[in-house]
């Protein structure tokens, strides 16, 4: 695989796991970790300790992280998951294009 392509507000679709299938956008890319979190997807729950706001505590559900490797870039043109394609422009910028159709992603 090569280097990460997923970032903050792209939409991506699961590919794997529990989740397979399920669209959402890209809240937070942990790049050391190759991780991802999506919103709405692989909620987890987590213990929260109380606070001065909330004297209980409690659990809360929350995004868990989810591997870059089992989401991929969703393009709405090809209506599916798709490979991301690096083009290099003119001013020496990269764009990320749809691998199917060369939508622009950025
Ligand atoms: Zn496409």
């Amino acid at each position: 695989m090569g280097k990460t392509s997923i970032r903050k507000n792209d939409m991506v679709i699961v590919t794997a796991g529990k989740e397979k299938g399920k669209k959402g956008k890209v809240l937070r890319v942990v790049p050391e970790k190759k991780r991802v979190i999506v919103e709405k997807i692989n909620f987890i729950k987590k213990h929260q300790r109380p606070t001065s706001a909330q004297k209980q505590g409690g659990i809360i559900e929350k995004e868990g992280l989810i591997h870059i490797s089992n989401v991929m870039i969703f393009c709405e043109k090809c209506g599916k998951g798709v490979r991301v394609r690096h083009q290099r422009l003119a001013d020496g910028s990269t764009e990320r294009m749809c691998a199917g159709c060369g939508e622009s992603f950025d």
